[in-house]
Parts: C-alpha cells; structure tokens; sequence
C-alpha cells in the first residue's frame, strides 16, 4: 500500500514539478526578455487569437492588462456563441470587468491583434481605457477609418506585432478560399 501510495504521490508529483518549472520559464522567458512590454503582452492576445482558428472563428484575440497583470482574457467567438457581439474585446473587456468588480477599466490597457471594429472602439470609450494597443491594421472595418472614437484619455498604438497579427487572418482566409 506504501508503495502505491508512493506511486500515486510521484504520478502527481512529477508533472506538478514540470509544471510550475515550466511555468516559470514560461514566464520568465518573455518578460526577461521584453521586459513586460506591449509585444509581450501582444504575444498573449495572439495566444488567444490561435484559440479562435483552432475554433474556425476569425483569428482575434484580446488580453486586459492591469498593473502588468492579465486580467481578461477573449477570442472572438460570434460563431460559437451565435453573437454578433461577442469579439475578442468585449469578451475580453467584459472579463476585467467582472475581475475588477468595476465597469470603468481607467487604469487597464486593451491589447487586440487586429485594429477594433466601431463596436469595440466604442465598448472601449465607455470603459474609459488608458490605452489601446492592437497588432494590424483594419483598412475595411477598423474604427479608424470614422474617426477619433477612442475616449480622450486613451492612448492608441498600433503595429504592434503586425505581421504575426496579420499572418494569422491570412491563414485563416486561405484556408477558408481552398
Ligand atoms: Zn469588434
């Protein structure tokens, strides 16, 4: 009984010890290496974007930083969800919300892999962001393109890991023409 006991504490032992090593690097690599910044974080919500291909939903996705902590999380998900609403953004913006127990999110940064829509554009006015950070652009449907939508005290930068961002909807588009 001893020994199965000990097999037992090992079996979850072992892939526990994996785990949290692995973890660590996992975190340590990126943040060491870019220093907790727009792209480190950019490389999360592209994180999320490849959840929305695996899904066959248009690859975006979206984190919310918080004093350089992730606090929501999205991906679009308008097929699955069967919700013309439900972008990466506002997933990922109703998240913090709910994490922060607040609507208005003026200390958090939204990072999206592709310039918002105007839905999301305006979601993030009523949030009052500090700042909005996407990956590529949008020329047909990004919010740009009607203006200054953003709220006055959010900060916009864009290209943010563009290419990689971009890449993304180009492999789901072909995949979708073949
Ligand atoms: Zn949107």
């Amino acid at each position: 009984m001893q020994e199965s006991g000990l097999f037992i504490r090992l079996n979850f032992g072992i892939p526990k010890a994996f785990g949290q090593l692995f973890g660590c690097f996992a975190w340590l690599t990126p943040t060491a290496l870019l220093g907790m910044n727009d792209a480190y974080f950019m490389l999360q919500a592209l994180a999320e974007a490849e959840k929305a291909l695996e899904a066959d939903e248009i690859p975006i996705g979206a984190v919310v930083v918080f004093e350089k902590q992730i606090i929501g999380r999205g991906y679009n998900q308008t097929e699955q969800l069967r919700d013309v609403t439900a972008h990466a953004e506002m997933l990922a913006l109703t998240a913090a919300a709910n994490h922060l127990g607040n609507k208005y999110l003026a200390d958090c940064t939204l990072y999206v892999t592709i310039e918002p829509c105007v839905m999301c554009a305006g979601a993030s006015y009523w949030a009052q962001l500090k700042a909005v950070v996407f990956g590529a652009d949008e020329p047909k449907v990004g919010f740009r393109r009607h203006g200054q939508l953003l709220h006055p005290r959010t900060q916009l930068r864009g290209g943010v890991q563009a290419a990689e961002c971009a890449a993304l909807m180009q492999e789901f588009f072909s995949l979708k023409r073949k």
